[in-house]
This record gives structure tokens, C-alpha cells and sequence, in this order.
């Protein structure tokens, strides 16, 4: 008989992602958890409100729904605890509140994802905080930027839009001889294919909007945080109030069950549909952390169980504005922001920003997220963007 207790979830990857979050038996056997809308609580007496001696006390700190959202992914992440907020970025800009004050040194990825800049440029700047960017190359080199004010060092693994695996343990090793506090933006890998606390990351952030979602239906983000960061990370969250939406955190819930199927897809197509690329005459390099073109390839290997769906190429000699048709004559893949869902997309991203993980110099940067179409559709979707090209330059 499967006993499906909380305290006896182990097992293999899909078995935990079926298991994990919920209890039947607390819930009148239902297997999945209640989507509890609510504001608030009641108690029955006095002592009881006053003690807060409730396991529930209000909305804004969490209900039974977003109690099984976090424990999933607390668990997948092997983290002290997990808090959910409403956005991916909101996921990023809580914990840099939580552990950045006046004074403080941030280091920050140059590759991180681009809001991720703008909140550090428009909001820690202004309460200030001294940030710097930094390759995502450097390793063990970290060391030397390192100052005695340095509270945080944010990852982001591989980097977005150019995909450098970064050493990960080596940053770590460093930044904790001063006491800085290591993030890692983790959404690219999901929680199954790095887990950043177990190479020695405080704290792992997540877009669940993109795998764990899987449907590009929801926007939401988690953050887990190990011993020596939760408290502080927590009661951050309670200070802000960034609590979030019990249907979001359900669809989320249900997204993961499958999440690792999906992703056996996702990962298959890409890597057919990078090696294809790879072979094509217009393309100088294609940026996908399972091949040797990309910076930090023997790390991936080291670190990673696997690949995802997203990843980038470089062509060769071809500007962004001349790249433009390319997307223009796609069909199937959408032009739109976001990744993770069931649809192949396609961005053009503008790395100007860069200040040292510069753009790459043979041409433009094109990003794709491969969904779980038919790998054929999208060869010939490609194909048409390439013939595109080849007619307007
Ligand atoms: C999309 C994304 C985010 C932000 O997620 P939203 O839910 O869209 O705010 C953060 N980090 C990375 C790497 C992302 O790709």
C-alpha cells in the first residue's frame, strides 16, 4: 500500500513530485489540497488570538494551499523553508530587501535576467546600497570583490539570454569567508535539475510562471531559504505583505506533478533542435549549456542532471535589425516574452545593457524556448525564418 503521509514522501524524482505538499488524510482523503480563498481567520477564544498559538492566524501569512505549494518546493530544494510571492521578479526583489541595507556592497551577475538590473539600478541604488556587476565567468576570482560590506552575492545559473554556467560552489566558497549572503536565480534549472543548496547557495529563487507553472497561464515566484536565512527571509516577507493567490499557487501545485515529464520533452527537443542548428550555415554559435560552445559547458556537467528547453544562438554576421525577418516569417513559434509553458517562443534580446558579459560580437543573439509541439513543426518553422533571411540580406 502507497502511504502518501507527509513523512514518508522519499522516492525518485517523479514519485516526490506526485507525493509531496499534501496529506490526504488532512483533507477528508481528497488527494489534492483545498484552495482555500480567504482573508480572515477566526479563533475561538481569546487566549488563542491574543497567543497566536493557531497554526493560522491570517491570510497574508499563509493558508493551507500555499502551505503545500511551499513544502513542495521546500522539499525539492532541500531548504529550511520557502516563501511564495507574486511574481518571479517579486521573487528576486524581496530577498535583495531582506538582506541589502544602506551601506551595504551587492554583487550582482551581469548576465541576470534584465529586470533584475532595473530593480537593483532604480530601487537598491535609491535606498543605498553600492551595487556591482560582475562576469559570470569569474569562479574562485569572486574573492577579489569581495569587501567587508558585501551583504549579497546574486547568481543566476545558466545566465539569461547568453547562458554561462557559473562555479557556483567556488562563488560560494569565497562569499562565506565574508558572510555575504549567495542567491541564485535557479528558474532556469527548476529544482530538479540544479539544487543550489546542496553546492552551498543560501538562497534559491524561482519564476514558477515558467516550468513549474508550465502553461503560461500564471505569473508567481518562490523563494527557499536554508537555516541561516530563513528567519530573516520570512519576516521580510510578513514586514512587505507580498503574499500570494491561492488559485495561482494551486495551478502551480498541479503544474509540478507533471513538471518532470514535461521537461524530459522540453529537454529532448531543445538539444535536437540546438544540434540542428549547429549545423546550419548562418549560425556562428549556438549558446545551450549541454554543448562545448558554452561558457561554463564542463560546469553544467559537474553540477546539472540535465538541460531545459531554453537556450539561444549566435549568427554569424548578422545584426539584430537585420535579424528581424527571422522572426517576422515564424508562424508557429510566438514572438513573446516568458518561457517554460507548452508553446515554442522566440525573443531578440537586447544585450546593451552588459557592462562585462558583453553581447556577443559575430551577431544577433536569438532566443528560443522550445515547447511541446512536434520537434518537425518547429524545424520547419525555423526554416522558414532562415529563408527570411536569406531573401532580405
Ligand atoms: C521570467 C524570469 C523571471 C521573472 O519571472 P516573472 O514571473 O515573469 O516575473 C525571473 N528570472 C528569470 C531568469 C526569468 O526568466
Amino acid at each position: 500500500m502507497i502511504d502518501s503521509s507527509n513523512n514518508n514522501r522519499k522516492g525518485g524524482r517523479n514519485t516526490r513530485l506526485a507525493h509531496a505538499g499534501h496529506s490526504p488524510r488532512e483533507y477528508h482523503g481528497f488527494v489534492n489540497p483545498p484552495v482555500v480563498h480567504a482573508s480572515t481567520v477566526l479563533f475561538p477564544d481569546t487566549e488563542t488570538m491574543l497567543g497566536r498559538t493557531q497554526k493560522y492566524l491570517y491570510a497574508t501569512h499563509g493558508t493551507p494551499t500555499t502551505d503545500a505549494l511551499a513544502d513542495v518546493l521546500s522539499e525539492l530544494e532541500g531548504a529550511a523553508g520557502t516563501i511564495l510571492v507574486p511574481s518571479g521578479l517579486a521573487a528576486i526583489s524581496v530577498p535583495l530587501l531582506a538582506f541589502c541595507k544602506a551601506g551595504d556592497h551587492a554583487l550582482i551577475v551581469d548576465s541576470c535576467y534584465d529586470p533584475t538590473r532595473q530593480f537593483c539600478d532604480f530601487m537598491l541604488t535609491r535606498l543605498g546600497v553600492d551595487v556591482e556587476y560582475f562576469d559570470p565567468v569569474i569562479g574562485a576570482g569572486i574573492a577579489e570583490l569581495l569587501k567587508p560590506n558585501t551583504s549579497v552575492v546574486l547568481t543566476e545559473s545558466p545566465g539569461s539570454n547568453t547562458f554561462e554556467i557559473m562555479d557556483i560552489p567556488a562563488i560560494c566558497k569565497a562569499a562565506h569567508k565574508t558572510d555575504a549572503v549567495v542567491m541564485i536565480d535557479n528558474t532556469w534549472a527548476t529544482p530538479l535539475l540544479f539544487k543550489p543548496l546542496d553546492f552551498g547557495v543560501d538562497i534559491s529563487i524561482h519564476a514558477l510562471t515558467k516550468y513549474p507553472s508550465g502553461h503560461a497561464d500564471l505569473v508567481l515566484g518562490s523563494v527557499s531559504a536554508n537555516e541561516r536565512t530563513w528567519k530573516q527571509l520570512h519576516d521580510t516577507q510578513s514586514a512587505l505583505g507580498t503574499c500570494a493567490a491561492p488559485d495561482d499557487c494551486y495551478l502551480v501545485f498541479r503544474g509540478l506533478k507533471t513538471m518532470n515529464v514535461r521537461l524530459q520533452h522540453h529537454e529532448k527537443s531543445a538539444l535536437k533542435i540546438a544540434h540542428w542548428l549547429k549545423s546550419r550555415p548562418e549560425v556562428v554559435r549556438v549558446l545551450h549549456p549541454a554543448l562545448p560552445d558554452c561558457p561554463g559547458h564542463e560546469l553544467w556537467k559537474r553540477d546539472f542532471t540535465g538541460s531545459s528547453g531554453l537556450f539561444a544562438f549566435v549568427l554569424d554576421g548578422i545584426s539584430r535589425e537585420e535579424a528581424r525577418p527571422f522572426l517576422d516569417a515564424l508562424e508557429l513559434i510566438g514572438l513573446g516574452y516568458s518561457w517554460g509553458g507548452f508553446e515554442s517562443l522566440v525573443t531578440l534580446p537586447d544585450l546593451s545593457d552588459r557592462t562585462i558579459a558583453l553581447a556577443p560580437q559575430e551577431g544577433a543573439v536569438i532566443r528560443l524556448q522550445i515547447g511541446l509541439e512536434d520537434i518537425e513543426d518547429i524545424i520547419v518553422d525555423l526554416e522558414r525564418g532562415f529563408a527570411a533571411l536569406a531573401k532580405n540580406n
